[in-house]
C-alpha cells in the first residue's frame, strides 16, 4: 500500500546575509496513513523548513514529495492548489482573523472554496460544537484563550475534510494542561476522522504523549527514525539522547 506521505531525499537552502544554509539536507522517510507522526530537533535542526516541504509550502531544490502515490512536485500550479486542500496546517499562535468571528473563521476556507454560504456555516457550527466551542460562534478570537484559539483552528482545519494535518508548534504557546487538553482533541481527530498528523514539537512530553512514530533532527539531517517506543526508550545518536534524557533530566525536577 502506499504510504499517505512520502518524501525522496529532499534538500533545501536559503541564503542569509553570512551564506548559504542548509536547512534540510537530503532527507528521506515515510508516514503511514492514521500515524501521528512527531519531528523532534533543536531550535534551527530544519523542522519547520522539513514540515512546510510536505506540502511545498518551501519547494525543495531537490527530491520529490509523495502524497498517496502523487508527486506533488510534478503537479501544474491549479493541481497543486487541488492537493493541497487535502494537507491542514495549524500554528502556535493560530493564525485567527482578528476581525471575523469564530463562525466567520471557520467558514473562511470554505467560501474560499465555494461552498455556499448557508451550508458553510452549518459545518462550521457543528465542528465548533465538535471542538467544545458550541458557545463562542459569535466571540471574536480577542474575547478567547490561547487554547480556545487554537480550537477554533482546528475547527477551521477540519472543515476542508484534510487527510493530512501539519503541526508546527501548536501547543507551544499553551499551559501545560491547555497543551493536554489540544493534544487529546488532536488524539480523538486522528481516530474519529482517520486524519494523518505530522507534529513538530519541542517539548518532548507531546510526543510521548502522542505519536507512534518520531523523527529526530540534526543540523539538517534526519539522524533518527522509528516507533516512538524503540526511539524514546534507546535513542541511538547522541542528538536522540540529548533531546530525550534532557527533557526528562527537566521533567524529574
Ligand atoms: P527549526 O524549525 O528546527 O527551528 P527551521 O527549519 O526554522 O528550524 O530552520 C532551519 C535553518 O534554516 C535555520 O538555520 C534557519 O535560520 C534557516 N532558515 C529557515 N528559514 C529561512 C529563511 N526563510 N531564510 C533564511 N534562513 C532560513
Amino acid at each position: 500500500m502506499e504510504s499517505m506521505i512520502r518524501a525522496e531525499h529532499i534538500s533545501k537552502t536559503f541564503q542569509d546575509k553570512n551564506g548559504q544554509v542548509n536547512a534540510v539536507k537530503d532527507i528521506s522517510f515515510s508516514i503511514e496513513k492514521g500515524d501521528i507522526y512527531g519531528i523532534i530537533g533543536l531550535s534551527g535542526a530544519g523542522k519547520s523548513t522539513l514540515v512546510r516541504c510536505l506540502n511545498l509550502l518551501e519547494r525543495p531544490e531537490t527530491g520529490n514529495i509523495y502524497i498517496e502515490g502523487k508527486n506533488l512536485m510534478e503537479l501544474s500550479p491549479g493541481e497543486l492548489r487541488k492537493e493541497r486542500r487535502d494537507i491542514g496546517m495549524i500554528f502556535q499562535h493560530f493564525n485567527l482573523l482578528m476581525q471575523r468571528n469564530v463562525a466567520d473563521n471557520v467558514c473562511f476556507p470554505l467560501e474560499i472554496a465555494g461552498v455556499r454560504k448557508k451550508d458553510a456555516r452549518k459545518r462550521a457550527l457543528a465542528l465548533l460544537e465538535r471542538v467544545g466551542l458550541g458557545e463562542k460562534a459569535k466571540a471574536y478570537p480577542a474575547q478567547l484563550s490561547g487554547g480556545q484559539k487554537q480550537r477554533v483552528a482546528i475547527a477551521r482545519v477540519l472543515a476542508s475534510q484534510p487527510k493530512i494535518l501539519l503541526c508546527d508548534e501548536a501547543t507551544s504557546a499553551l499551559d501545560p494542561q491547555t497543551t493536554r487538553s489540544i493534544l487529546s482533541l488532536l488524539k480523538e481527530i486522528n481516530r474519529e476522522y482517520g486524519i494523518t498528523i505530522v507534529v513538530i514539537t519541542h517539548e518532548m512530553a507531546v510526543v510521548r504523549e502522542i505519536c507512534s512514530h518520531v523523527a529526530v533532527l540534526d543540523h539538517g539531517c534526519l539522524v533518527e527514525e522509528g516507533a516512538i517506543d524503540e526511539v524514546f526508550e534507546a535513542p541511538k545518536t547522541e542528538a536522540a539522547k540529548q533531546l530525550i534524557f534532557n527533557a526528562f533530566q527537566i521533567n524529574s525536577k
